[in-house]
Formats: structure tokens, sequence, C-alpha cells
């Protein structure tokens, strides 16, 4: 198996929110706030005047110990096994949001109007046709990479600040924090 991850580059991150937008336009996200499956975060650390301020761009970390399959009781989450990408299945959601409460991240999207779950794909059609999610596509400083796993492991760190213990779930994300 050959897992895919994202590598999120602290410093190179504008906060544009380029990479959400482009989410939504490929995989036909409803517009508005109620369902991101990508979204820019803003984080601020430390104490005026010594503050540090930056945008963290987060999806579905596709984790390795996804306790969103575990939990969905209608087998409606599954994990692709040639490349760990977690994929949710509508016609098997019954909307009870179990997958939600377990997920440290906030990636399943509760869709009010279909009463059920929706989540990033990790573009697995994009990928399929040998190209790349569209967030990173779109990212215009490259903040936002994508490959496999093995090949950006060594590129970054598994945590950072405000961000759930990695042991958890073992995402597959890196990050390059940003420095100062
Ligand atoms: S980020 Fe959340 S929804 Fe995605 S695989 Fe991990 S636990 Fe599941
Ligand atoms: S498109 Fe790139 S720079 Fe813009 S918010 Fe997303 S990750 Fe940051």
């Amino acid at each position: 198996m050959s897992t895919y991850g994202f590598l999120v580059d602290l410093g190179l991150c504008i906060s544009c929110s380029a990479c959400e937008a482009a989410c939504k336009t490929w995989n036909n996200v409803p517009t508005g706030r109620n369902v991101r499956w990508r979204r820019v975060i803003d984080q601020v650390l430390g104490v005026w005047p010594k503050v540090t301020t930056y945008g963290v761009s987060m999806a579905c970390n596709h984790c390795a110990d996804a306790p969103c399959v575990k939990a969905c009781p209608s087998g409606a989450l599954t994990v692709r096994t040639k490349d760990g990408i977690v994929l949710l299945d509508k016609t098997k959601c019954i909307g009870c949001r179990y997958c939600e409460s377990v997920c440290p991240y906030g990636a399943p999207q509760y869709d009010a109007t279909e009463k059920k779950m929706s989540k990033c794909t990790m573009c697995v059609d994009r990928i399929d046709a040998g190209k790349e999610p569209a967030c990173v596509d779109t990212c215009p400083t490259g903040a936002l990479q994508f490959g496999k796993l093995v090949d950006i492991d060594h590129e970054g760190v598994k945590q950072i600040p405000n961000f759930a213990e990695p042991s958890y779930t073992n995402p597959s994300i890196r990050f390059v924090p940003k420095e100062g």
C-alpha cells in the first residue's frame, strides 16, 4: 500500500482560502461556511507583543487508525486499501453523526439539507487521473503539498500546537512549522 498524505508549510500559508474555494468548486460542496471539507483555521500563539499568527489549512487527514471508520454503524466509511484514502458512501450514511463526534479534526461535515455527512475525498477522482487534489493544485504559495507519506514524512513534523495528539489516529499529514 502506498499511503498518500498532505504536507502543510505554515510559513508559506497566507490564509487566502483559495484551497477552500477550489475544494468547494471541484467537489460541488455547498457554498457558505456550514459545510467545508477544507478549512483555513487561524492560529494565534504567544503573548503580546510576542505574538505569532498563521493559518492552518485542514481537511480530512485520512488517518491510518481512523476512529470514524470504526464508529460508523452503517459501514458508510471505508478505507481504500491501495492508498489509505478514507471514503464516505453517502448512500449508506444514516446521518447519526457518530463519525463527527470521534474525529479530532472536525473533518466530517453535516449537511443539514441532506441530513447526511460529507467529507474530503482527497480528490480521489483527480488522484486516479494522475492529478493532485484541487486544493494543492490551486494553492498560490506552495503551502499545501501532497504526496506519498513515505516521501513527505521527513519533510515535516507530526504535531503542532492546538492539534490533536497524532498517536490517537495516525493522521496522514505533516507540518513545516512557522519560524519565529
Ligand atoms: S481526519 Fe477525522 S474523518 Fe478523516 S480519517 Fe481521521 S478521524 Fe476520520
Ligand atoms: S491556498 Fe495555500 S496559501 Fe491559501 S489559504 Fe490555502 S494553504 Fe494557505
